[in-house]
């Protein structure tokens, strides 16, 4: 019996373990609330991630570590690979927790992205405007998810309040896209390069954090697939990577520009579930455990609505929608927290779509 170690216990690694379970795996993790939404589907060692003797006691025993949050401290992830493989190597988390060094990678890759400087310092500052102009955007180079750490600015004032808000911080200013859409590719590497790739999801953000996604993306074209799947293939390569990705993109006039990837199972990814013929779940554990990867193909159309904040009855969601998958993490309701998610699925859009619309006035009541 294998047992997989997992940093953080939050939502993703309590998804991860209900896809592991059957396949007879055993799950530890390290997160240093109590409560954490994991602790149900394994063992919880509370602690902090930067706390030596902690990672020693969680490492013990396991026969592989990943994550399932990015901001995991590199020293920590190093620390524990020293005894036991962690996968993906930690090379992947240091350049995803850096916008400035994820950015000037996507660059080598050959992946484009919106154009962005350094503004670390004010000189820096004055450069990237006449560079990046305005609107623009301000966001911190570290620790910033869900529209946190990010301001848009549209004029020099704005720009001043916004840097001196953020400051120390090192920063970038990025240019702002008016985007089409935003989309996803979930992406997964397992041992010996295999490589699957997840049908792009369309995704809906308001206040910077997800709220829908719809996969297979609507009016998805073969060659925007492609795309999608070779980019994301090429950061898998260069990074060597073991497990599954996302890629963020803005599609902006037919071109794909990379906003971020995150090292880890995705939301974006959370209709695969009941959506797909393996889920992105079970793909991580099969690609860190050295197992075949599964078929990454959609069975059925897919709307994934997140509960923010708080949630409706699942009685009142199942009278409104039978078919509908509800998916609650066992979390307190905070606003702006995510709680759980509902995934609708249909033969056609039309009917995934025609199954959310049944839902969502009350799912964005309770927020
Ligand atoms: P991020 O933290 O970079 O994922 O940004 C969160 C969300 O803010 C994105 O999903 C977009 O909706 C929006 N956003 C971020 N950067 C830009 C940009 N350069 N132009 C337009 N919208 C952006």
């Amino acid at each position: 019996m294998k047992r997989v170690g997992i940093l953080g216990g939050g939502q993703l690694g309590r998804m991860l373990a209900l896809a592991g379970l059957p396949l007879g795996l055993k799950f530890r993790f390290l997160d240093p609330n109590p409560e954490a939404p994991a602790g149900a589907v394994g063992e919880l060692v509370v602690g902090r991630f930067d706390d030596p003797a902690v990672l020693d006691r969680f490492a013990d025993g396991l026969d592989v570590a990943t994550y399932e949050f990015e901001n995991v401290p590199v020293e920590s992830a190093r620390r524990l690979a020293a005894r036991v493989p962690v996968l993906p190597n930690p090379v992947a988390l240091e350049t995803a927790q850096d916008r400035l060094v994820e950015k000037t990678f996507f660059e080598k890759c050959g992946l484009p992205t919106a154009p962005f400087a350094d503004v670390s310092d004010r000189d820096a500052l004055a450069h990237a405007v006449a560079r990046i102009g305005f609107p623009a955007v301000l966001k911190t180079r570290r620790l910033g998810y869900d529209g946190k750490g990010q301001a848009v600015v549209r004029d020099r004032a704005a720009l001043e309040a916004a840097w001196a808000a953020m400051a120390p911080q090192p920063m970038i200013l990025e240019r702002f896209i008016r985007f089409d859409r935003e989309l996803s590719i979930v992406a997964a590497r397992g041992a010996g390069g295999q490589c699957v790739f997840y049908p792009l999801a369309e995704n809906i953000h308001a206040g910077g954090i997800l709220r829908e996604s719809r996969a297979p993306a609507p009016a998805l074209t073969e060659d925007v697939q492609e795309h999608a799947e070779a980019r994301a293939r090429a950061v898998m390569e260069k990074l060597d990577y073991t497990g599954v990705l996302a890629i963020e993109f803005f599609e902006h006039h037919g071109l794909l520009l990379a906003n971020e990837f995150a090292p880890r199972v995705h939301n974006s990814g959370h209709w695969t579930i009941d959506g797909a013929f393996t889920s992105q779940f079970e793909n991580h554990l099969r690609a860190i455990l050295g197992l075949p990867l599964g078929p990454a193909a959609a069975r059925c159309t897919a709307v994934m609505l997140n509960l923010i904040g708080s949630a409706p009855a699942t009685q009142a969601i199942l009278s409104a929608a039978p078919g509908a998958r509800v998916h609650l993490y066992d979390k307190a309701p905070r606003p702006g927290r995510k709680i759980g998610h509902v995934t609708l699925l249909g033969a056609s859009a039309g009917e995934a779509e025609h199954q959310a619309a049944a839902v969502r006035p009350m799912i964005e009541g309770a927020q």
